[in-house]
């Protein structure tokens, strides 16, 4: 079996030699009939953007003068009640905390922790409550340039082979699982994962990706920490880490789902191809990519199918055509939106493109058709059921792809050695 070092590629990349390719473009090639060998490649970029739950902020935020309470008992930011510690910051005026990326507002359930580690990035001005040790309450409007540590962690992402979900029972489901609760008796399928570019498809057997490693995580430099919880050997995930102010809020946000606000997070994760098996595992396709499908209520696979059902024909990204809108009394789609990206402005309808997700909700909400887009279908058995919803999206995460290789290729982003396999 062919092979070569990490250090022979980057030595490669320094002397401008080196062909970087994105998964899309390798995958792409093979469904062309293109031959492609280990002469032909010397890193792949993988990637992936989805609702990712296992996602947290540490941030350690200025409350009120020093000496101005002992500790602090309790926090919340924007409402969102955080965890407050483990460091007491005695005296400090500080406040260390954690706060998770699934929790909601106490005022408001469609607002959490996935929005606000988007506004926080995009430089908006949060509001920090602190109940101290002695019951009184001090708050403090801050924003990204007065916090001194802000960290995005992840407990579990970037999910090899997610699942399709489906309800076969007579009665609707509302869940974390889908935008507008399940429609009865495989009325509908939602489906996570980015298929054939998801970091963990291209490389299965962590061969390339271990401790160390250094990621894009929405769009900033991190790295992985080990594999996440639920992580096996079927199924690998991975742990992460990385600063929060050099992300990007286009890659992030908010979706408020039939069970409150989840978050998302997108991982572009570069790929040296080392020898033949990893070129192998790069290139197999959607359709060879299993996706596991489950009942939402029994939260067990009842069918299997692949991701060629869900990304080989369909369309990416969502259009909008304003000239459609019949400019209804009610618009059905901008309460309806998981990622707020549909407003009435000046009286007409606007689609915010940088909010847009490419769920695919709209295209159902809306009778007129000003929303459109091919979504596809899953093969449920001998059954046909369409997808309504989609929790991952593939576009953006082929553009954080791209932002990687071209990073790689211009010298800005250096890949690291692991330190230790995971
Ligand atoms: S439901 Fe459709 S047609 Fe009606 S206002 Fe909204 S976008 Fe326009
Ligand atoms: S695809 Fe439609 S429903 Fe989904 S985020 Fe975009 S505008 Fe909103």
């Amino acid at each position: 079996m062919a092979s070569r070092s990490l250090s022979e590629i980057q030595g490669r990349i320094a002397c401008g030699n080196a062909v970087v390719l994105t998964a899309q473009e390798v995958c792409d090639m093979v469904m062309g009939g293109g031959e492609l060998t280990l002469k032909d490649v010397d890193v792949v970029t993988s990637a992936t953007r989805a609702i990712m739950s296992g996602t947290y902020a540490i941030l350690s935020l200025p409350v009120a003068e020093p000496h101005s309470f002992v500790r602090a008992n309790r926090a919340w930011i924007n409402g969102i009640p955080t965890i407050a510690g483990p460091c007491p910051n005695e005296r400090l005026g500080m406040v260390d905390l954690m706060l998770f990326g699934t929790t909601h507002s106490r005022d408001d359930s469609s607002y959490g922790g996935g929005h606000l580690f988007r506004e926080l990035v995009a430089g908006d001005e949060i509001l920090v409550e602190v109940e101290a040790n002695d019951g009184r309450l001090f708050s403090r409007s801050v924003e990204m340039d007065d916090i001194p540590y802000a960290h995005l962690f992840s407990t579990r992402n970037a999910f090899k082979n997610y699942v399709a979900f489906v309800n076969p029972q007579p009665t609707k489901v509302s869940t974390i699982f889908h935008a507008r609760g399940f429609d009865t008796s495989l009325g509908g399928a939602t489906v996570s994962g980015c298929g054939q570019i998801n970091p963990v498809k291209c490389d299965p057997y962590l061969e390339t990706i271990g401790l160390g490693t250094r990621i894009l995580m929405n769009g900033a430099e991190g790295f992985v920490v080990g594999t996440g919880t639920r992580s096996s050997s079927a199924r690998p995930n991975l742990m992460g880490i990385a600063d929060m102010r050099c992300m990007d809020p286009d890659y992030m946000g908010g979706f408020i789902t039939a069970a409150g606000a989840e978050c998302i997070s997108s991982w572009a994760v570069p790929i040296p191809v080392l020898n033949d098996s990893i070129l192998e595992c790069i290139k197999s396709l959607d359709r060879e990519t299993p996706l596991p499908i489950m009942d939402v209520n029994l939260r067990e696979i009842v069918e299997k199918t692949t991701y060629g059902d869900v990304w080989s024909s369909c369309d990416l990204e969502i259009t909008f055509d304003p000239e459609r809108c019949a400019g209804c009394k009610k618009c059905t789609v901008e309460p309806a939106c998981p990622m707020g990206a549909v407003t009435l402005q000046e009286g007409s309808i606007k689609r915010d493109k940088s909010r847009c997700f490419n769920c695919g909700l709209c295209i159902t909400q809306c009778s007129s058709g000003a929303f459109s887009g091919n979504l596809g279908s899953i093969n449920f058995g001998c059954q046909k059921v369409p997808i309504v919803l989609r929790q991952s999206d593939k576009a953006r995460a082929l553009k954080l792809a791209e932002s990687l290789k071209k990073r790689i290729l211009d010298g800005s982003f250096k890949m690291t050695q692991m330190v230790e396999k995971i």
